[in-house]
């Protein structure tokens, strides 16, 4: 059985977490950005989850030679338009912590009533090959809405504030097993994981 290295393309830990998970017991050697210390990360300047991507996929691959999956993903809230969106992480600017851009995004929904709290997460999981050509991309998105206040300790970014659909308890406050099945990471990377079994399958 042959062994496929590929590199995961996020500097994001809670990421690379949640992918080692869920790419678990397939044939591959996964490798990290920071085995490669001179490795840039691209502007990512996409309108679209996908296009973004595309771009930390096929950038990574570039300068390393290997195969890269990338992922783009953001929280949409309904009563904010759908905002922080594609650009989730520089929500209120550089500098701010996962803690910060929460409790903004919790000060800017704080007259918003227990009925108009919907939002979604919304992923795109890409695999780039050695030579950065696009082999797969992968969607998923989980729709919930966004608590009054932060609660639970577990997972990164907006998580102690997103309660799933059907759920009365934050991500924040879930085992990574039971987010993985519901998130929208999850989803794509289930999507992925099928992709790679069957390219295994015909390898
Ligand atoms: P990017 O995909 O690296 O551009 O970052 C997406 C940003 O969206 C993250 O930095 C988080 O703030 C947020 N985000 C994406 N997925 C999740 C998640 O599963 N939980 C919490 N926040 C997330």
């Amino acid at each position: 059985m042959i062994t496929l290295d590929i590199l995961i393309g996020t500097a994001n830990l809670g990421k690379v977490t949640e992918i080692k998970r869920a790419l678990n017991g397939l044939p591959l050697n996964l490798r990290v950005i920071t085995d490669f210390p001179t490795i840039n990360s691209p502007d990512e300047c996409g309108d679209t989850y996908a296009a973004n991507a595309i771009i930390k996929a096929q950038s990574y691959s570039e300068q390393t030679g290997l195969w890269t999956l990338a992922d783009d993903s953001g929280l949409e809230v309904t009563s904010l338009n759908g905002l922080p969106g594609v650009k989730s992480a520089r929500f209120g600017g550089d500098g701010l912590s996962d803690a910060d851009r929460t409790n903004l995004l919790l000060s800017k929904l704080s007259t918003v009533d227990d009925n108009h709290r919907s939002a979604r997460f919304v992923c795109s999981m890409v695999i780039a090959t050695q030579s950065g050509e696009v082999i797969n991309v992968a969607h998923g998105t989980c729709e919930g809405s966004i608590a009054k206040a932060p609660s639970g300790a577990e997972g990164f970014g907006y998580d102690p504030v997103f309660i799933p659909a059907g759920y009365q308890t934050t991500f924040a406050e879930m085992p990574l097993s039971l987010k993985n099945t519901l998130s929208h990471r999850g989803k794509a990377l289930a999507a992925t994981r099928e992709f790679l079994e069957q390219l295994f399958s015909r390898a």
